[in-house]
């Protein structure tokens, strides 16, 4: 195909968040312009939003935060879309370069990804209809029925402790809130900082709320390619540095804030060494 050099200028902008599908972005360290590739969630408001061709939320600000520790402007960031169950497949197979995508750090998911962080410390949750008094936490479920996204801690946690549960499994937690208000499903589990997003959002006041009981401590990290400790690093530089010089606080209160959600004890963390 032949591309007119007008046409090139003004699809500059377009370019960049579609050019790792024409192979030519490496992702280079060091000498600042070259391309990242980053995951996060499209469909979670206040920790990863896609609204037209911007990207919002406590995931992409981090991201940000730490591209540019790296070496990479705004503009080189290439955002992509890593749901639950793709991310481990995402990193391993260089689709992306990292992943910041509510992403707890796991001994399984460490088989097969490295981890650099937590930078942020979360809990598992329900978030039930406003007018539900019955379901006050996972020993309520009984009878009921529950959602989660596929390839997620929270889908495995209730599959392993709430015995008998009626799990229903989507690929994202868009889709668990949908069914919720519908009334195709009765709970949602999820982290709580997920859940807080969803119940402040306009379309949801008034109609859903968190239980506010979290029975599990989500560690996020930001995910990267298995084995690769010089970027592990950098990484865990750039966090330690967002949390030292008063960006994680400005970062968690925008983001977070406007949801009222609090985040719990552990937070900041500490990150653990790269391995
Ligand atoms: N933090 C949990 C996880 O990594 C749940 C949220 C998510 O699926 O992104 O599985």
């Amino acid at each position: 195909m032949k591309s007119t050099r007008i046409g090139l200028v003004a699809a500059a902008a377009v370019l960049a968040l579609t050019a790792s599908a024409c192979g030519s972005d490496d992702g280079g360290e060091g000498s600042g312009g070259d391309g990242i590739k980053i995951g996060i969630k499209f469909d979670q408001p206040g920790l990863g939003l896609k609204k037209g061709s911007d990207y919002a939320g406590m995931d992409v600000d981090v991201a940000k935060y730490v591209a540019k520790q790296l070496g990479h402007e705004e503009d080189d960031i290439q955002w992509v879309q890593a749901p639950s169950a793709q991310r481990e497949n995402l990193l391993s197979t260089g689709q992306v370069d990292m992943i910041v995508a509510t992403y707890s750090i796991t001994d399984e998911r460490k088989q097969k990804v490295g981890f650099a962080g937590p930078y942020f410390v979360a809990g598992q949750d329900l978030l039930v209809r406003a007018d539900d008094s019955s379901i006050t936490g996972p020993d309520s479920l009984d009878g009921k029925k529950l959602c989660s996204v596929t390839g997620s801690t929270s889908a495995q946690k209730v599959k392993d402790e709430v015995a008998g549960v009626n799990l229903r499994e989507f690929g994202t937690y868009s889709e668990c809130v949908t069914a919720l208000v519908s009334g195709g499903v009765d709970a949602l589990t999820t982290d709580d900082t997920i859940l807080a997003g969803y119940a402040a959002q306009d379309q949801y006041k008034g109609k859903l709320k968190v239980v506010g009981q979290p029975f599990s401590q989500e560690n996020y990290g930001i995910g990267l390619k298995k084995g690769d400790t010089a970027t592990c690093q950098k990484v865990t530089d750039a966090i330690t540095k967002m949390i030292t010089d008063g960006d994680w606080q400005k970062i968690v209160d925008a983001n977070l804030g406007p949801a009222g959600y609090k985040p719990p004890a552990g937070n900041p963390p500490t990150p653990d060494a790269c391995s």
